[in-house]
């Protein structure tokens, strides 16, 4: 596809659209959005301008306007991401929603808030702390990330295996079309069968589909007892193997049940100078549960307490307070920061497999790092399968055999996670940096399936383009 360039018509049209303010062309202001979280230099993409729009209607004439002088257009939110989703993959406009941050509405009868997308999605629960209700649908990115970003890529966290990931608290969806019309999906109806729905099309669409401007999410009322466990074991093993059997024989769905390796502690903890008694174990579990009423999650965490010991734990401790429960949140919440600091030279995945198949993993992972001689340190959410296995480069490979090992032993790692009924992300999604192994995962009738949608969205092929798949 070939796009056309912003010229500087097509600047006075934008200054137009949304005032001269909300339009950046300056090289050192717009070069914050030609990435995002992802190390890798090899994805980031200059935009030619960026956009801050404060209302949908400004959004839709961008829109018109693009589709009329054939521009691509990226949606960009906090760029927190870890698949390159927002980057401008082809130049052109890159429209950010970070001026797009009002409570439109907090509906206490109906359990439900209003918000547009450039909420800082750590403010949702922080507004909630005095109404005993809570966002349940949040990733671990809290504290930068917004809520359109998170749609968008429907992002998880650590409470998925009990409270489910974001896409299950969406309930309505204003959105702006690649063709600039401006629609409203869903709405505060617990039960909607009216048609296809849109609305779940747009959550995880990665930008792709539209521009969200507009969010109804549910609430849930707030537990509150939480009781949070540290279980430390000898080797991964002994851990993950434990982690299905709290739900099987433990009869337990916890909030949370976190994997941590040692390299990963051991990173984390050196990072925020914290001094966990990591150094006894291999890898540890950190397994939160919630309720609301103090001797049910007490007996609860015992009996996992108990089944941990059972399974060769080391030790077991408890974190029954806030500030320790922080503290061992903490470490997990720090390790993708900490790794970035001590090796910029890695790829961060997010496979998926099902969680009995979780044990089976670990070997394939263990065979990778010897195979390339490379690190592969391991942690993430394994009450749901989805692990943040992480290639690191040895300083010992030139950076020419790092990209040749990259690629390599991700074509490894993702065929491994296949096998064992997984996918290539959970959490973080396609974007730019997994495209390419999308057929490796899907059929070609089932990625023929999501091209026509893309094209019955978006026919001129300008919203993200290069993200996912690609149309041809
Ligand atoms: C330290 C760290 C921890 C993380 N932990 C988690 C985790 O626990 N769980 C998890 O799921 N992710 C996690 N992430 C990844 C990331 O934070 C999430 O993917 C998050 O949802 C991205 O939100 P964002 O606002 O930063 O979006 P961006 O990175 O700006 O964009 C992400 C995608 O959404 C699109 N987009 C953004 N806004 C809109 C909009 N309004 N309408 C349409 N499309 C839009 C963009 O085009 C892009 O494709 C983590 C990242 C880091 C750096």
């Amino acid at each position: 596809m070939k796009y056309n360039p912003v010229t500087e018509e097509i600047l006075a049209e934008l200054r137009e659209i949304v005032g001269d303010k909300n339009v950046m062309t300056d090289e050192e202001k717009i070069e914050a959005y030609s990435h995002d979280e992802i190390p890798a230099e090899q994805y980031a993409h200059m935009p030619e301008v960026v956009l801050t729009p404060n209302t949908a209607e400004e959004i839709a004439a961008v829109m018109k306007l693009a589709n009329r002088e054939l521009i691509p257009v990226t949606p960009s939110g906090a760029r927190s991401g870890l698949s390159g989703g927002a980057i401008p993959e082809h130049g052109g406009i890159v429209i950010s929603v970070e001026n797009m941050d009002e409570v439109v509405e907090i509906d206490y009868d109906n359990l439900m808030m209003v918000l547009e997308p450039g909420v800082i999605t750590n403010n949702v629960n922080e507004m909630l702390e005095e109404s005993g209700l809570f966002f349940a649908g949040y990733p671990m990115s809290v504290e930068t990330c917004y809520l359109g970003g998170n749609i968008a890529e429907n992002a998880g966290g650590g409470k998925a295996v009990k409270y489910g990931v974001t896409g299950r608290y969406v309930m309505g969806l204003e959105v702006v079309t690649p063709t600039g019309e401006i629609v409203q999906l869903g709405g505060k109806r617990v039960k909607d069968v009216t048609g296809y729905d849109l609305k779940q099309l747009i959550v995880g669409s990665e930008g792709t589909l539209g521009i969200v401007t507009k969010a109804i999410i549910k609430l849930l009322p707030k537990p509150t007892q939480r009781v949070g466990l540290l279980a430390l074991f000898k080797d991964e093993a002994t851990a993950i193997s434990t982690v299905p059997k709290i739900m099987t024989e433990g009869r337990i769905i916890p909030t949370s049940i976190e994997f941590m390796d040692k390299l990963s502690v051991k990173t984390s903890c050196e990072y925020l100078n914290e001094h966990l008694p990591y150094q006894e174990a291999g890898a540890m579990l950190l397994i939160e549960v919630d309720g609301n009423k103090e001797d049910i999650v007490n007996a609860d965490s015992e009996t996992i307490g108990e089944l941990c010991l059972d399974n060769d734990a080391i030790e077991v401790y408890v974190a029954d307070n806030h500030t320790t429960r922080e503290r061992i949140w903490s470490v997990r919440r720090n390790i993708a920061e900490a790794f970035k600091v001590v090796s910029p030279h890695q790829s961060l995945e997010d496979i998926v497999v099902p969680t009995a198949n979780i044990p089976k993993l670990m070997p394939y992972l263990d065979d990778i790092s010897e195979k390339y001689e490379i690190k592969v340190p391991c942690y993430g959410h394994a009450g749901d399968g989805n692990l943040h296995a992480t290639l690191v480069k040895n300083p010992d490979h030139s950076m020419e055999e790092w990209f040749e090992i990259e690629e390599e032993a991700l074509a490894d790692l993702y065929q491994a996670t296949k096998e064992l009924g997984g996918t290539l992300s959970g959490e973080h999604g396609i974007g730019s940096k997994r495209k390419k192994y999308m057929e490796m995962m899907m059929s070609p009738a089932e990625l023929n399936l999501m091209r026509g949608i893309k094209k019955a969205f978006d026919p001129n092929n300008i919203m993200n383009p290069g993200k996912i798949f690609d149309l041809e």
